[in-house]
């Protein structure tokens, strides 16, 4: 791709060219790793998710597989709905201003998750880190450029949580040079708050984890004037709990977009109070001195994200649930009568909820370890990813495949256990 600095080079070189770079300089015919003419204009972004896709993992010599494993990070999550890679494609030839657009597209998803405010930014962990910096700098922009050094700026600098809660994804706060202070009671908590208590955090996905609740977690927050964020990061369906939590009075609420929303894998959302999502958006591109600068999200997952929430609320749930109820059945049926083996199928009541189809084997009868039945699977033509849960079990959800490849799995699914 060409690039020019300056602008009188620019435009004369831009007199220069033919009609074939400048659609090039126009980022209209991106040229990627080399392609031919032709294979390039097939790689063109489109908005059927069709094999031809695959051409640049190929070129890449990058493996691709059938996902009925869920919306792993690892596993780059999940395959965008076809109407957002097309409303990437479309925003992607025009500007814009960043604010103006995170400010237009923050209403309408205000909107839709009854919240006061609403931002997207680069997934829920940086909602998470960009919230807290946020409730630490207020409407400061100086103190926005202080982060993550708290100490003699006036800042407060702790973070309570219940000690169920603690995940790895704690780190999201740590990154604002909080501390986190764990708790296990009410009584903890209460002796827990001080001056220096930023924020209340509650995780969604472990709330059978602790002892005090959602709504008594937002009283705390509320009696003790401290703000109250929760991590639903892969908290839907059900859809409701995209406004469950905003109006249970949580302060910030944040989630991941690129999980079953089907959004841009790297975008995800911080909503709540105002106040503070404004103040949370002076730590975010454009400013630069901020720790929020490295989340930047483009115009394009940021348009790209909204049309992922608003095409999501409006799906016909009930429909898609059936959908992944047949699928799942179809796997089932496939594999249950192979001798050694053990099938059921379980909806987890908190996070990923979905219905998950879980095979687990006697050793005696099937002489394979969860790693060697996973390794089998993803070494077959389709490739295959399920998930390991122990010794001799796996878990199988369809939420993430496309229609059609549940025959497959169940067909490969069977093979490997056969041999
Ligand atoms: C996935 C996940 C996150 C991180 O979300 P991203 O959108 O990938 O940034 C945070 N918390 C929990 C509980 C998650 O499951």
């Amino acid at each position: 791709m060409l690039i020019f600095t300056d602008q009188i080079h620019s435009r004369f070189h831009f007199l220069l060219m033919n009609r074939r770079s400048i659609l090039k300089t126009l980022g209209l015919l991106p040229l990627p790793f080399g392609l031919s003419q032709s294979a390039m204009s097939e790689n063109m972004p489109s908005s059927d998710q069709t094999p031809k896709n695959k051409d640049i993992f190929k070129e890449l010599g990058v493996r691709t597989f059938i996902n009925a494993a869920g919306t792993y990070t690892f596993m780059t999550g999940s395959l965008m709905q076809p109407e957002v890679v097309e409303a990437i494609r479309e925003s992607s030839t025009a500007f814009c201003l960043l604010d103006e657009l995170q400010d237009k597209v923050g209403e309408r998803i205000a909107v839709i998750t009854h919240a006061e405010s609403a931002v997207v930014t680069s997934g829920c962990f940086s909602a998470m880190t960009l919230g807290l910096a946020g409730v630490l700098t207020g409407s400061d922009p100086k103190k926005a450029e202080m982060l993550p050094h708290l100490e003699g700026t006036g800042m407060k600098s702790e973070v309570i949580m219940q000690k169920g809660h603690f995940v790895g994804y704690a780190q999201a706060l740590s990154n604002t040079g909080c501390k986190i202070i764990q708790v296990e009671t009410r009584e903890e908590l209460e002796k827990a708050i001080n001056e220096k208590t930023a924020l209340l955090w509650f995780l969604h996905v472990q709330s059978d984890k602790g002892v005090i609740n959602h709504e008594e977690w937002v009283s705390l927050g509320q009696k003790h004037q401290i703000p109250t964020m929760i991590d639903i990061a892969a908290d839907v369906p059900p859809v409701s709990n995209l406004w469950k939590f905003n109006d249970m009075g949580f302060d910030l609420v944040c989630i991941s977009g690129g999980k079953a929303m089907k959004g841009p894998q790297s975008a995800g959302l911080l909503m709540g109070k105002k106040n503070l999502i404004a103040a949370a958006r002076l730590s975010m591109a454009p400013r630069g001195s901020t720790i929020g600068r490295g989340m930047k999200v483009n115009k394009e997952e940021i348009i790209g994200m909204y049309v992922a929430l608003d095409n999501y609320v409006k799906m016909d749930h009930n429909r898609i649930w059936k959908e992944w109820e047949q699928r799942i059945a179809v796997i089932e049926q496939g594999v249950k009568t192979i001798p050694g083996i053990k099938t059921e199928v379980r909806v987890p009541s908190l996070g990923n909820v979905t219905p998950t189809l879980r095979i687990t084997w006697d050793p005696s009868v099937i002489k394979m370890t969860t790693e060697e039945f996973r390794e089998k699977l993803r070494a077959g033509n389709p490739s295959i990813e399920v998930m390991g849960t122990g010794d001799y079990a796996v878990n199988i959800t369809a939420w993430v495949m496309k229609a059609g490849e549940e025959k497959i799995v169940a067909k490969r699914v069977g093979e490997v256990f056969r041999t």
